[in-house]
């Protein structure tokens, strides 16, 4: 294919290739790109799935991804959303691995590394490796046919435990803003991470942003209550009975408490002397956070 036809990517060296557009129409069900770059393959594209809300389209960005080209719409759409009385509450305490939250009756967990992702961080290291291995051989020429290909297969393998994520982030976040009115979560920032050693950590870390960034709208779509703890809310080291915050050699750190000898799962007040496990003391803690910024 003659390159004159193709649109300007925004710019050939970032990895993911995005051009954005706001003359794009949807015609007859399918996608009209603007004009100037319409021609052949790019001209009224079949759609996977109709946009699902009617308005009017603004922009539409498209994405060169690990497995072919992706559109994204933005679509201007009226809404009104009423905010909910406060009736049902929970807090969320994000964890490497798993969220912890509470529930009417007691406390949850949603794992955030199922069967399936283990083996795919595997492959990720795995082709990582191999690109490395090709940038060392061949560093003048490594962006070779090759090159490439290996790095179309890592791509992959991010796409789908992107895709994984995504899935569970979502649904997990719907449960939440259906089923509670008063929202408590961290402020997350990379504190878990200094917490621990696990493998794909990066991954990780994007869980938690997303996390936070789609809590954020959800709550505005769905008028609920969404309470920040800020990061140097003491959720981990505050105890969620009588309120004592633990400090210097009294905290706890990921191998527990050398002082006094207890776990890293499990919080004891040297205090009131109450023995709880310490996710449930966290999510109670940002529970008790959220209440306490709704009455004032
Ligand atoms: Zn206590």
């Amino acid at each position: 294919m003659p390159d004159h036809d193709k649109p300007n990517w925004k710019s050939k060296k970032r990895s993911r290739k995005t051009f954005k557009t706001d003359r794009a129409q949807l015609v007859n069900g399918k996608l009209r790109l603007d004009k100037p770059h319409g021609a052949g393959a790019w001209y009224d594209i079949k759609l996977a799935e109709q946009p699902r809300w009617q308005g009017q389209l603004k922009q539409v960005c498209v994405v060169q991804d690990a497995d072919g080209y992706y559109a994204s719409f933005s679509i201007e759409v009226q809404a009104s959303v009423e905010k909910r009385p406060v009736l049902t509450v929970t807090g969320v305490d994000a964890n490497i691995g798993k969220f912890d939250y509470q529930t009417s009756t007691g406390y949850a967990t949603q794992p955030t590394l199922p069967e399936r992702l283990p083996p795919l961080y595997a492959r990720i290291a795995h082709y990582q490796r191999q690109l490395a291995r090709k940038r060392k051989v061949n560093p003048k020429h490594f962006n070779s046919a090759a090159y490439r290909t290996t790095r179309t297969k890592l791509k992959r393998q991010y796409q789908r435990v992107e895709r994984i994520q995504t899935d569970l982030l979502q649904k997990f976040t719907t449960m939440l803003v259906t089923d509670y009115d008063l929202i408590g979560i961290e402020d997350l920032d990379n504190r878990h991470m200094r917490m621990n050693k696990r493998l794909a950590k990066n991954l990780h870390r994007s869980l938690f942003g997303k996390f936070k960034v789609i809590m954020q709208y959800k709550a505005d779509w769905y008028g609920n209550t969404l309470v920040l703890a800020d990061r140097f809310y003491p959720s981990t080291q505050r105890c969620s009975r009588c309120g004592y915050v633990k400090t210097a050699d009294e905290r706890i750190t990921l191998s527990g408490n050398l002082k006094h000898r207890t776990g890293h799962d499990d919080y004891h007040c040297y205090q009131c002397g109450v023995k709880l496990r310490r996710d449930e003391n966290a999510v109670e803690n940002l529970v008790a956070y959220a209440k306490s910024k709704v009455t004032g």
